[in-house]
């Protein structure tokens, strides 16, 4: 664990990135290609498709795994626009990270906490919806509800979250911290918005981990659990 010389104590409202955050974003990719090559199987006669675009996850190879399927298969190229909306509106089955749904109910019983995520709006209600997480939380923003230009780092759904919580905030004073999983986008806008940033660093991520763009891209602290999570943000003593 790292951490700048940031008063953590000040914490009075956790808000938490969803995909490689709360749950590991493997699992919906592994869902998400079987359906397709399900599909590729049983409308379009590519044998075995299921397991060859698992195996391709499974060597990292995921991004346009399903273009060259459907090139070395001689299939229309056309057809992967169906394939992605299939792959991003299947119905998901997702289990959170090890120690999420512990720290979820423990920092809920020190002050309000709140979803902000971006992704495809169908995709993200669907994995919300899988994970339970709709009654763990004060509130759930999904930028894409906005539009494209409103996912991190824009500053957006920051504003819309500090709205969104403003009534269980009470007389509680207290600073926003954003918990993410990439640099390149999780804690440029939060940290632009007056929040403190905290990267969770788990080991298992679907794609490697970006390197941050520049400083200010960086997290105040970075973790490697949730138990570590929750010894960062000590109840205020
Ligand atoms: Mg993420």
């Amino acid at each position: 664990m790292s951490s700048s010389h940031a008063n953590w104590r000040l914490v009075g409202a956790v808000v938490f990135d969803l995909d490689d955050t709360l749950y590991p974003e493997r699992q919906f990719a592994r869902g998400g290609l079987a359906h397709v090559g399900r599909l590729l199987e049983e409308r379009f006669g590519a044998l075995r498709a299921r397991e060859e675009l698992l195996a391709a996850l499974e060597r990292g190879q995921r991004k346009g795994a399903i273009d060259r399927l459907l090139e070395s298969r001689g299939l229309p190229p056309e057809i992967a626009v169906e394939l992605v909306r299939a792959y991003r509106e299947h119905e998901p089955s997702l289990e959170l990270h090890v120690g999420a749904r512990e720290a979820l109910v423990e920092l809920r019983s020190r002050g309000p906490l709140a979803i902000l995520t971006d992704g495809p709006l169908e995709s993200q209600r669907s994995k919300i919806r899988a994970l339970g997480l709709r009654a763990m939380v004060d509130a759930i923003v999904i930028n894409d509800e906005w539009g494209p230009e409103h996912w991190k780092p824009a500053r957006s759904g920051f504003l819309r979250v500090v709205a969104a919580l403003d009534a269980k905030m009470d007389n509680r004073r207290g600073v926003f911290c954003y918990v993410g999983d990439n640099p390149v986008k999780d804690f440029l806008g939060a940290r632009e918005s007056g929040w403190l940033t905290v990267e969770l660093r788990h080991s298992d991520r679907l794609d490697p981990r970006p390197d941050a763009p520049t400083p200010e891209h960086e997290a105040h602290a970075v973790v490697e659990s949730f138990e570590q999570l929750l010894g960062l943000l000590q109840p205020p003593g």
